[in-house]
């Protein structure tokens, strides 16, 4: 299997390197060549297999440069008891027709941890595969999930160092604290003055920073990225897709044939693209739900065919999904128009020079087959925390919520009666404050380790263990920079003169 470039311009690479660079270095992103499909009878048959013999049968398809001991090796390393608290890894809770896909059992309460436990043993092969002699350097900007799941991955793997970015007054204290109190030999951690953009910025221009790039060279080490743009953090996420089928089909909540929605909070369009991908691998499919926040880009989008930035960005209760370029995108529009790297340039261009684009009528026509956009404000969000709680007794963190609202828009709209798989994409306790406001109504607490332990009395819920007696634990980073400083604190973290 080889991989290619959304826009053309670059030769075709082999899993290992497209892992180990990140992404496209002149621009644009990772694509598999050709999609690998399995059989209907593989796909039924996943039904007695478990989380980690699936994960082996999709990664095979894409890693063909992996050995298959070595996919086995790097499976059973990530997807085990010591990192995920169940041992089904992703398990799926009724509710009447929807079904909740829990994707946050792992180490840091997020989904982020389904490929970034995984994707440090990918990128530690690859860089053997590729023969690297540079020791890796990750540079992380986050405005919260990305970082400590990151920070977890990444600790104390041998050729790599890691550093963590965030902005000073930008993340939750919860947030805050699962960064601050990370382990390992190789984990750094910056509050940035500032807001996320800021430090984000700061960070992307450091990657373009050619001198800077051969200095670090000098010193033996490479930069690399651990965001959703690097194709190693999204093939992992195509697993639990066929999971949840499996699941569903062995406990006779489907049978053969039958076929299921898929509902997403979306964000940088990751996750909702795995699923995507599972579908061209043959996962029976009728529509995807696209569920955002207020940041309603790609509602329009997938309602009119023109994406536009030129709105302001808000800060929303669900702020995981907060973001105008959805860089995944691209990736999508490469695949629905057979693979036009011309098309997607022209767009790119025009989202660049103009902050907005037009697909074709061909184009959007072949998009609404099989997706839909809804999304659900700040107040239906909060109300629909409250409604689930109350008619299943079963708490939703804020971002599931918008996935559920906008499943249930979207079934009001068509009278749909599929089986719909819900994205839970964080545990409820990594947004407490919100969360309790929707179960509770206003409350005076600030503190939010009190906020956490009120939610508990109040949901039942058992605290998720990453979030557990997080105010004990000792803090380990305290560094802090201006977004000026930031190269800088590069070179002190790395001992350079
Ligand atoms: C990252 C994140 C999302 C968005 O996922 P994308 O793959 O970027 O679309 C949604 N919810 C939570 C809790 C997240 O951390």
């Amino acid at each position: 299997m080889k991989y290619i470039s959304t826009r053309g311009n670059y030769k075709q690479v082999s899993a290992a390197e497209v892992i180990q660079l990140g992404m496209v270095p002149t621009g644009g992103l990772f694509v598999p060549q050709q999609i690998p499909t399995f059989s209907e009878e593989e796909i039924y048959g996943m039904k007695d297999n478990t989380y980690q013999e699936i994960a082996c049968q999709v990664l095979k398809e894409f890693l063909t440069d992996y050995t298959a001991d070595e996919i086995e090796e790097v499976v059973n390393a990530a997807y085990n008891q010591d990192n995920f608290t169940v041992e089904e890894i992703t398990p799926v809770v009724k509710l009447d027709e929807q079904y909740i896909l829990e994707l946050w059992h792992g180490p840091t309460a997020a989904f982020k941890d389904m490929a970034l436990q995984i994707m440090p043993y990918l990128l530690a092969k690859a860089i053997e595969k590729v023969e690297l002699e540079e020791e890796v350097v990750i540079l992380v900007a986050t405005s919260g999930d990305t970082g400590k799941a990151a920070l977890e991955g990444f600790k104390d793997v041998d050729g790599i160092e890691i550093i963590v970015f965030y902005p000073d007054e930008g993340v939750s204290k919860v947030q805050e604290r699962q960064m601050i109190t990370t382990k390992g030999d190789n984990t750094a951690v910056v509050a940035v003055e500032g807001n996320f953009d800021d430090c984000q910025s700061t960070v992307k221009e450091i990657f373009a920073d050619q001198e800077f790039k051969e200095l670090l060279e000098t010193e033996g080490y490479q930069f690399s990225s651990a965001n959703s743009i690097n194709w190693g953090r999204l093939l992992p996420q195509i697993i639990y897709y066929f999971v949840a089928y499996a699941n569903l089909l062995s406990n006779n909540e489907l049978e053969e044939e039958d076929k299921i929605n898929i509902s997403v909070p979306t964000g940088n369009f990751g996750n909702i693209l795995a699923a995507y991908y599972a579908y061209q691998m043959g996962l029976p499919v009728n529509q995807f739900i696209c569920a955002s926040n207020d940041n309603n880009v790609l509602t329009d989008f997938l309602k009119t065919g023109v994406y536009d930035i030129n709105r302001s960005f808000k800060q929303t209760i669900s702020p995981s999904m907060d973001i105008l370029i959805s860089s995944n995108l691209e990736r999508f529009l490469f695949e629905v128009t057979g693979h036009d790297a011309a098309k997607v340039n022209k767009w790119y261009q025009q989202l660049q020079d103009e902050g907005k684009f037009k697909v074709d009528q061909e184009t959007k026509a072949e998009i609404k087959q099989v997706f839909s956009g809804y999304y659900a404000t700040e107040e239906e969000t909060l109300e629909t925390i409250n409604q689930v709680f109350k008619r299943y007794n079963y708490t939703l963190d804020t971002h599931t919520a918008v996935g559920v609202k906008s499943y249930q828009k979207y079934k009001a709209d068509t009278n749909d009666q599929t089986s719909t798989i819900i994205a839970s994409t964080a545990n409820p306790y990594k947004f407490s404050k919100a969360v309790l406001q929707a179960l509770e109504g206003e409350n005076k607490l600030k503190d939010e380790f009190e906020i956490l332990a009120k939610l508990k009395e109040v949901s039942g819920l058992k605290i998720h263990q990453g979030l557990k007696d997080l105010d004990q634990q000792e803090v380990r980073h305290n560094r802090k920079s201006s977004s000026e400083g930031i190269k800088a604190e590069v070179k002190d973290i790395l001992e350079i003169e």
